[in-house]
């Protein structure tokens, strides 16, 4: 699977290789399960119940429903100049739909904002074919399958960081600014750091909060954001007013207008 990874030539070539893995048996497992169970809202879904690659520019080809077209023509906004690392797909999801922060709530708090910051043609994510597009954005997960709970082990993490590294290699012409969904997202940042970008991290590692900002200059600039999870956009802990100042500071650092 690290070898696999390492040779992927392009993203097409990652997205399917990743959503052919089957390194973690507990997460294997849960997946299919969860796949097959389903839950009663989605009961005549067909549910993914495979690994979840990234999605956005700039390709904006979704896990399932093959290629979308890039939001536009050559220029920063069909480059994937911010990435947003989040945690996991979830269960009933990003397993569900196939493609990353799609049909949940957390993916339509998400998606809202990233269309009011003028990243995304439409403020809604409801399924790999409903011609969402992304512009100068790529999203990806640290890890790339369901957890129960939500909750990846730390050896899960490490096994699924191959494909993190390459797509970030794959992306890392263009890369300029990394928004890290939580502090799993932001913990996962630093081994890619020195295996994409040849930096040793930080020492000791910058703390984990929202607005929090960390600039190397042989690599992208860190942003911190509270994870779009029900349980910080209902509890008001992450506000759209939150949300909306950290893309606008990752366009501002980007370049991206
Ligand atoms: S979590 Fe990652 S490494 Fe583990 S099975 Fe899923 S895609 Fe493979």
């Amino acid at each position: 699977m690290v070898a696999r990874a390492a040779r992927a030539t392009d993203l097409a070539d990652l997205d399917g290789a990743i959503t052919d893995c089957f390194a973690c048996p507990r997460l294997v497992d849960w997946r299919e399960e969860v796949a097959r169970t389903r839950r009663a809202a989605f009961r005549d879904q067909d549910y993914w119940g495979r690994p979840v690659p990234g999605f956005g520019a700039p390709d904006n080809r979704a896990g399932r429903g093959g290629a979308g077209p890039p939001a536009t023509g050559p220029g920063p906004a069909s480059e994937a100049r911010i990435a947003i690392l989040g945690l996991a797909p979830a269960a009933h999801g990003g397993n569900r739909t196939g493609r990353v922060f799609t049909g949940d709530r957390s993916g339509d708090v998400l998606f809202a904002a990233l269309h009011r910051a003028g990243l995304a043609n439409q403020p809604t994510s409801v399924a790999a074919d409903d011609g969402l597009t992304l512009a100068g954005v790529r999203i990806f997960a640290a890890v790339r399958c369901a957890p129960p709970d939500n909750k990846p082990t730390p050896a899960e993490r490490d096994t699924c960081a191959p494909w993190v590294h390459r797509e970030v290699a794959l992306i890392r012409p263009t890369l300029r600014v990394v928004v890290a969904l939580g502090a799993f997202a932001w913990a996962a940042w630093w081994p890619v750091l020195r295996q994409v970008y040849g930096v040793r991290p930080p020492s000791p590692r910058p703390v984990f909060g929202h607005g929090a900002h960390w600039s190397g200059s042989a690599a992208p600039d860190l942003l911190g954001c509270y994870h779009v999870s029900q349980q910080n956009t209902f509890t008001g802990r992450l506000t759209t007013q939150m949300l909306d100042d950290v893309f606008a500071r990752a366009k501002q650092l980007a370049g991206v207008d």
